[in-house]
């Protein structure tokens, strides 16, 4: 049967009885109707961003009530709505092109040519994991969506690469996105930032550029430390900045780097991203790494035992990317193989992502980290004490010294008061019992290695 106009009316009756009033106005009420052609019933929603929204979300009511009414089943395409035509360079009358802080015109008159977010549907505040080590970034994220152009201006993310920030820069345009579809968000790279700046002086399109970008609510811009040496457009970022700034508008930003370690950025620059709130990711700690493997198992489908989760969190220490990596390569593999995910297979399959440099861990360290950690003195572990909380962490010294250097099982008692080899083995053998059983002694541990593989960095050697 042809589907026609009148059944799309009666789907979009339908939709509004079953979903709530805000969802339906908000998302479906504009969604029309353009044609049916051969199987396919073709609809055209407002914008790129409103498609992917509604193609996540609804798109199972909408099959399921075009083929009740039209008693077909059909295939269901959004298309976006297309964009007016940009008035070509120069027929912008140079008088409504806004100036300084004049009020901006109403968008309508001067559609934007440029492309709307290209957003990962997957980089959500849902699917961050939330940790000591991101916590704060996380909930200053969550804040600045509930009060822009305020406290949180600008709201400044670093941290070194593999850690979030893209992730949590999507995520903030998300719930903005979620709270009101149509507020006026920009979220670009910093590199495509000062491409369109320098195509925007080669063609003569300054204007459109400075509009683009001096008019928005909330202005995001990814990895900011590529304007590093690049004057002309921290010139350019610099008006931006301020016309944001004195509107009360928004401004979020992510770098490798603190403010001021930012190489060769303009000092006006540097004082002015920390008006705001500076947050520093940092990398996440054992427990969390076991954590974020378990959301992206989830997420990408791929069951992964306990021990195979735990090996990839132990052994993959300073990358998210990395960790959601190693998920990705064992579900591969195991779907070309036929063969479930076994510690085993874990171990050939990841072999090059967990040969990591090697890092020299001496036994001093080791006994400076255990002391600081049980607030022990070293003294007391050499000693003949045997309370428990002398014994675990002279145990667990032991155990570290054993997974961590090449000293022999007499050597290491050497250390601790002259213990024999005996000895040693069986603190080894007791702390290896405990992580099975306690997960607070595990995380301990795994937290103490990796502060250990922090020491061994061969820069610090
Ligand atoms: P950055 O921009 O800091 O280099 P990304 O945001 O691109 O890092 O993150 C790299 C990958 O790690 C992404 O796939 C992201 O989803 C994931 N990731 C990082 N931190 C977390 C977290 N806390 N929870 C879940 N996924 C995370
Ligand atoms: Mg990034």
């Amino acid at each position: 049967m042809v589907f026609t106009e009148t059944h799309w009316s009666k789907v979009l009756e339908k939709l509004s009885e079953i979903m709530d009033e805000k969802t339906y106005d908000t998302w479906i009420k504009d969604l029309n109707f353009v044609e049916h052609r051969e199987n396919e019933i073709v609809l055209e929603a407002v914008n790129e961003f409103s498609k992917r929204w509604i193609e996540s979300r609804f798109l199972q009511s909408i099959d399921k009530y075009c083929q009740e009414i039209a008693g077909e089943e059909y295939d269901i395409s959004i298309q976006p709505r297309e964009l007016a035509p940009l008035p070509q360079n120069g027929e912008v009358p140079a008088a409504t092109v806004p100036q300084g802080n004049d009020a901006p015109p109403p968008r309508t008159k001067y559609p934007t040519k440029y492309p709307t977010l290209q957003l990962n549907d997957l980089y959500t505040f849902e699917n961050f994991v939330i940790g000591p080590s991101n916590q704060f970034c996380y909930a200053t994220a969550m804040a600045v969506t509930e009060n822009l152009g305020t406290t949180y201006n600008p709201l400044f993310l670093h941290g070194p690469v593999g850690l979030g920030k893209t992730h949590l820069l999507q995520a903030i345009c998300w719930r903005l996105l979620e709270k009101k579809a149509d507020m006026s968000i920009v979220y670009t790279s910093c590199d495509d930032f000062i491409n369109q700046f320098i195509s925007a002086i080669q063609q003569g399109g300054l204007q459109q550029f400075r509009y683009k970008y001096r008019y928005v609510d909330v202005l995001i811009i990814d990895d900011i430390h590529y304007l590093a040496q690049k004057e002309r457009t921290q010139e350019e970022f610099f008006h931006i900045f301020n016309n944001l700034y004195s509107a009360q508008k928004q401004i979020i930003i992510s770098s490798d780097s603190p403010p001021k370690e930012i190489p060769a950025m303009e000092e006006r620059l540097v004082s002015r991203f920390k008006w705001g709130v500076v947050a520093e990711l940092e990398p996440p700690s054992y427990e969390t790494r076991v954590a974020i493997v378990n959301k992206k198992a989830r997420l990408r489908e791929a069951e992964l035992p306990h021990d195979v989760v735990d090996y990839i969190a132990q052994n993959i220490s300073q990358n998210v990317r990395e960790l959601e990596g190693a998920v990705l390569k064992l579900k591969g593999y195991s779907a070309l193989i036929g063969e479930r995910i076994t510690i085993k297979v874990a171990k050939k399959v990841l072999k090059d992502l967990v040969q990591a440099p090697k890092v020299q861990i001496n036994i001093s360290d080791i006994q400076e980290e255990v002391t600081k950690h049980y607030q022990v003195k070293l003294s007391d572990l050499q000693s003949k004490k045997r309370s428990q909380s002398i014994a675990v962490p002279r145990q667990v010294c032991m155990y570290l010294a054993r997974k961590q250097t090449d000293l022999s099982l007499d050597e290491i008692g050497g250390y601790f008061g002259g213990r024999d080899h005996s000895t040693v083995m069986h603190s080894i053998e007791k702390i290896e019992k405990e992580m099975d059983k306690d997960g607070i002694l595990k995380t301990t541990i795994y937290d103490i290695i990796d502060r250990l593989k922090q020491r061994g960095q061969p820069n610090q050697q």
